[in-house]
């Protein structure tokens, strides 16, 4: 067996494997199309293989060799495609099927040219290169690009070159004096070698993708309170710990919140409409909260605004405001009166944000003892009673 056999052998198991996964991959990934698209477009690529193995050693060798080149092009029609759709880039699919025929067109013209000659080495790659620099372009023009998306841009451009590179080799070195000589040559052997490592490269990094997508989205998920909308206690505190390292300068505060005699709600009224109030007072904490600012439900019926930017007459202002909305709560049962307690604390870079909470949960304790319905302040200098 030679090499080049080998080699193609070896790709046609590899297009095969990216095909299954990136088709299994689709039923969880939020971008279901790109991943379908990426899966059909390595199924049919490794297609391929299997059409230069029946050139070697079956007929009919024009069949078989169109075959080849139709299934390699198709293929990476389609993964450009997915691409497209992953970047939000959509291909135009009436065009790529024009591009398509007009190529096989191209193929079947030259097939008589003899090979290896510059005119008929470019012009059989020339397309191929043609469909993996427009993927590339793709994700070159994407808006949010990471250090991921760099990386597969610039492996799609190398990609892209090599087909160009290729069309070089074979004018050098020689393609073989027909379709059937091909796989006996060393040309065949670096060709196909070349192809197995741009394959897994662009392959493990389109999966690499696809995977971050669907756990970025897990982890938005578990850091949101299904019940108000709100961060949840991992959502907050995460989100929170990230602006303290962005603004280490500014003054912050914290206004924890906690629903008065939130018990006696639900045991009048019902854990529904208990459940009703929760998500009334988590749309009152969004609509008063600044740009800027993170507000979670922390558990139960205790909600907290973390202010970037803010100072404590600031914090204890808003706290003031919301103490005075949450009484006026839309959409309640008849004869329900909301109210909520607030302690407010100041956040700064001296000070740890656990040190924080338990200023404001100090500062909300007194607000309960002193009657509820009220906003106390952690540094004891300017308390308020509203
Ligand atoms: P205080 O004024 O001192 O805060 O009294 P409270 O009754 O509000 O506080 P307490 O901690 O005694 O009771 C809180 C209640 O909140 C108990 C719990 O059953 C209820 N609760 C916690 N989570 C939920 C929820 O998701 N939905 C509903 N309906 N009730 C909840
Ligand atoms: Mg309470
Ligand atoms: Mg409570």
């Amino acid at each position: 067996m030679s090499g080049a056999v080998f080699f193609l052998i070896v790709n046609f198991v590899v297009a095969l494997s990216f095909s299954t996964m990136f088709l299994v991959v689709a039923y969880r990934s939020q971008s279901r199309d790109g991943a379908l698209w990426l899966g059909a477009g390595f199924g049919v690529a490794s297609l391929s293989a299997l059409c230069e193995l029946l050139v070697a050693y079956a007929g009919p060798t024009r069949l078989w060799a169109l075959g080849a080149f139709a299934t390699v092009l198709c293929g990476m029609v389609m993964l450009t495609t997915g691409i497209g759709h992953m970047y939000r880039r959509r291909i135009d699919l009436r065009l790529a099927l024009v591009f398509v025929f007009a190529s096989l067109g191209l193929a079947h013209l030259i097939y008589d040219l003899p090979r290896g000659t510059p005119l008929q080495a470019f012009l059989y790659q020339s397309p191929f290169a043609a469909v993996v620099l427009v993927a590339a372009l793709l994700v070159f023009v994407a808006h949010r690009r990471t250090g991921l998306d760099l990386f597969l841009g610039f492996l799609l451009l190398v990609t892209g070159v090599h087909f160009l590179g290729k069309a070089g080799l074979a004018v050098l070195v020689g393609s073989g004096a027909t379709p059937k000589d091909y796989v006996h040559t060393n040309y065949a052997l670096i060709s196909q070698s070349l192809t197995a490592i741009l394959m897994v490269a662009v392959g493990l990094s389109l999966l690499a993708k696809l995977v971050l997508e669907i756990v970025a989205i897990h982890r938005t998920e578990s850091e949101i309170d299904i019940l108000s909308g709100l961060a949840n206690r991992r959502g907050f505190d995460r989100q929170v710990q990230a602006l303290l390292t962005r603004n280490r300068q500014v003054s912050q505060a914290i206004v924890m919140c906690d629903l008065d005699h939130f018990k006696r709600i639900n045991d009048t009224y019902g854990h529904h409409v208990g459940d009703v109030v929760i998500r009334a007072f988590g749309d009152c904490l969004r609509q008063h909260a600044p740009m800027g600012s993170v507000t979670g439900r922390l558990g139960g019926e205790e909600f907290a605004i973390f202010l970037s930017d803010a100072s404590m007459e600031n914090a204890r202002e808003l706290a003031l405001k919301l103490r005075h909305a949450t009484m006026f709560l839309s959409n309640l049962p008849r004869g329900l009166r909301v109210t909520a307690s607030f302690g407010v604390a100041p956040v700064s870079a001296e000070t740890e944000l656990a040190e924080a909470y338990r200023q404001a949960d100090l500062a909300l304790y007194r607000a309960k003892n002193a009657g509820r319905n009220r906003v106390k302040l952690a540094s004891a200098s300017v308390d308020s009673l509203a």
